[in-house]
């Protein structure tokens, strides 16, 4: 077309480097390309479960008010969740999305001369910040393949990319793709470590499904950490991924920054309204995380009865070792209506992570690799 080769050229010159977010593929473009129909989507770690009744009449009860702006303030929102969470609603600042948050901290707090630190194999969203502001990425070597946290992220290799320019480091825990974690020891040495020049953005996407045993409880650590800014979202247990809800949870000041750069109206008033009404919902969340947990069980069992190892996950996915045929196994299961994520673009070309689903779900996913793994041999 006219003018293609052209805008490259007014663009800003950080944004010449991006590549796009490659999201899972959604099951009606499956359908459309290979013509399959009931096509099964394990691949942007949802909540099979979905919502419980009380959310899906809190969604329609809130469809009124779709011609008005949403508060944007989020005041009920952030009065739930502040007590929710035992903490000050000054201390919140709500997102679309977590994503959203990330963004809003890059923006925040990089520009050009400036540094931010990230592991290699963590989620892909912290480049993409991170390089759309021209500040300066450090990229930390993973945990090798054999380590009790496989391919997780080397604290003391991240600390040692901090410097004087550095004003972000991002910690995913648990980790997308890998599915590790940084347990709470590790996590306040860390901290401690580092100077008070830097923020500190855990990325607790998975926060529900980690909890416990060994996991930090980080929002405790705020008066000894003003420095750390906390991620959560209604995306992942709470099922809302659809609606785009999530937040951060830091300093006052810190927050009033993000408050600055954030949009008006950046979380739309039915994703407001689910998101209170699902904070409610406490016995459906562990409903979801139980089964999340049986349901993992069974699924890493039956890969390894293929042949097939996983990473140790404290998610809602596993990251599992497919080895050199894991692009063609990808379009084995694509053909049979089975959506996983390829992991190549992280540069682990003999993975594939795949979504916990519900039991149904896992069993059809074993079975389709067990045809794969029968037409291979
Ligand atoms: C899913 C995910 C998010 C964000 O999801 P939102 O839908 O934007 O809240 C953030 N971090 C990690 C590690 C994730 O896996």
């Amino acid at each position: 077309m006219k003018g293609d080769h052209a805008y490259t050229e007014l663009a800003a010159s950080p944004v010449c480097g991006l590549t796009p977010y490659e999201p899972g593929k959604p099951p009606e473009e499956l359908e459309r390309e290979y013509g399959v129909s009931d096509a099964l989507k394990l691949a942007s770690n949802e909540n099979p479960f979905g919502v419980p009744a009380s959310v899906r009449d809190a969604i329609e009860g809130a469809i009124d008010n779709v011609r008005l702006y949403p508060d944007g303030a989020g005041f009920a929102l952030r009065g739930a969740l502040a007590e929710h969470l035992g903490i000050n609603p000054d201390q919140l600042t709500l997102g679309n999305g977590s994503n959203d948050i990330l963004v809003l901290l890059a923006e925040s707090f990089l520009t050009a001369g400036t540094s931010a630190v990230y592991d290699q194999y963590s989620f892909v969203v912290y480049r993409l910040a991170v390089q759309a502001t021209g500040a300066e990425a450090r990229v930390s070597a993973s945990n090798p393949a054999v380590h009790e946290q496989p391919l997780g992220h080397d604290l003391d290799a991240m600390l040692a990319l901090v410097d004087e320019s550095t004003r972000l480091v991002f910690i995913a825990n648990p980790n997308n793709p890998t599915g590790t974690w940084v347990d709470g020891e590790s996590l306040k040495v860390f901290l401690r470590a580092l100077p008070e020049h830097v923020i500190v953005a855990v990325d607790e996407a998975y926060y529900e499904y980690a909890v416990g045993d060994g996991y930090p409880d980080t929002l405790t650590w705020l008066d000894e950490f003003p420095n750390l800014v906390i991620l959560r979202t209604f995306s992942k247990v709470y099922g809302l991924a659809g609606l785009r809800v999530g937040y951060g949870i830091s300093h006052p000041g810190i927050a009033e920054l993000l408050n600055r750069v954030r949009q008006p109206f950046n979380v739309n008033n039915v994703g407001q309204a689910a998101a209170v009404q699902a904070l409610t919902e406490q016995g459906w969340i562990e409903h979801c995380k139980a089964e999340n947990r049986r349901c993992m069980d069974g699924m890493r069992a039956g890969l390894e009865g293929l042949g097939i190892s996983c990473l140790p996950s404290r998610g809602n996915f596993l990251l599992a070792h497919v080895g050199q045929q894991a692009a063609e196994c990808n379009e084995y299961l694509l053909r049979q209506g089975v959506i996983v994520r390829p992991v190549a673009n992280y540069g682990l070309h003999e993975y594939l992570r795949i979504t916990v689903g519900a039991e149904q779900d896992v069993a059809r996913l074993l079975r389709v690799l067990t045809d794969f793994k029968e037409q291979a041999a």
